[in-house]
């Protein structure tokens, strides 16, 4: 934790709704500290219709950067000035980045944290080795389904309480992403399960998945963090598969965003997972 603050402090942070329970800045202020950067990492709540102002506000570079969460993804795409093409494939933004000269930058790096994930918990994992199945049709499922795709993954599959919104997803993402109704087939031959819903968050069962027909090599992937134990990857895991947590994909979001906000990698030494898991554990 920085003890001092000066006139020169750089001020990034998280905007969300309700956004208290972020670990961002955990994460984020751990990194500062360690790499002795003048900068702070405070989370911004603010009410749902007041965010389009806050962000007019910070034109002009007051505050360097912005990691946005739930419910404002879509939002800082749409006022931004300008897109990099995976936050445009994404259709959300997690991080804006405001210029001196009143221009607004978004980006999302949410995917670049899922295939982070991936690369450190399920290693030999390849993308492109066949289809993957998605349970969600969110923001999360969108970016995620985005990243898989660009990754070379030849079919995406995607299974969601409300179909329309996963037909709408298909057609903006192309033929290589497939709905699918409820039923069982899907899992046939996938190298990866992803549970992209809210479903198993604070506890609660996750997606119903027919383990018993997942192939032994499929990796199970949940991007709930609270419990990071979570329901669908307990089951995945009494089948024998390969787990992947939705803490490592936070880690993983969380390291470009310090990048772009600071200018500065995050230091290697620090065990982030570690001071997260920590705070998990406090807050459970
Ligand atoms: P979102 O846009 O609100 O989407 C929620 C998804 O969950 C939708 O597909 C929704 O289905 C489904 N869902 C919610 N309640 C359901 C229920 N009772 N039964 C069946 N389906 C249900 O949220 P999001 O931004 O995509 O986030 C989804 C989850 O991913 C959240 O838990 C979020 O915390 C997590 N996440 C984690 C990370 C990370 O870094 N680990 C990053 C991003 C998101 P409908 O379309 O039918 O409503």
């Amino acid at each position: 934790v920085r003890s001092s603050i000066t006139g020169k402090t750089i001020v990034a942070g998280v905007v969300g709704a309700p956004v208290g329970h972020s670990l961002s800045p955990i994460l984020h202020n751990a990194w500062l500290a360690d790499a002795v950067i003048d900068g702070v990492y405070v989370a911004f709540p603010v009410a749902p219709d007041w965010f389009a102002d806050f962000v007019a506000g910070l034109r002009g570079g007051a505050v360097r950067g912005l990691n946005v969460t739930v419910p404002f993804k879509l939002a800082a795409l749409a006022v931004a000035d300008r897109r990099t093409p995976r936050a445009q494939a994404a259709g959300a933004a997690n991080l804006l980045i405001f210029h001196e000269d009143g221009s607004i930058d978004a980006d999302n790096t949410d995917g670049e944290g899922l295939l982070a994930a991936f690369a450190e918990q399920a290693a030999g994992f390849d993308a492109a080795a066949g289809p993957i199945l998605i349970h969600g049709a969110g923001g999360a499922a969108r970016g995620a389904a985005a990243a898989f795709l660009e990754a070379g993954c030849r079919e995406v599959r995607l299974i969601n309480r409300t179909a329309e919104r996963a037909d709408a997803l298909a057609r903006q993402l192309g033929p290589r992403l497939k709905v699918l109704s409820g039923d069982t087939d899907g899992v046939a031959e996938v190298i990866a399960i992803v549970n992209a819903t809210s479903l198993g968050l604070g506890g609660g069962a996750g997606p119903v998945v027919d383990w018993a027909r997942v192939d032994a090599r499929t990796i199970a992937m949940d991007m709930v963090y609270r419990p990071l134990e979570t329901g669908f990857l307990k089951s995945a895991r009494r089948h024998g598969l390969r787990t992947v947590d939705g803490l490592a994909m936070l880690i993983g979001q969380a390291k470009p965003s310090f990048r772009a906000l600071f200018s500065h990698e995050p230091p290697a030494a620090t065990d982030v997972r570690r001071i997260a898991l920590a705070a998990l554990e406090a807050a459970s």
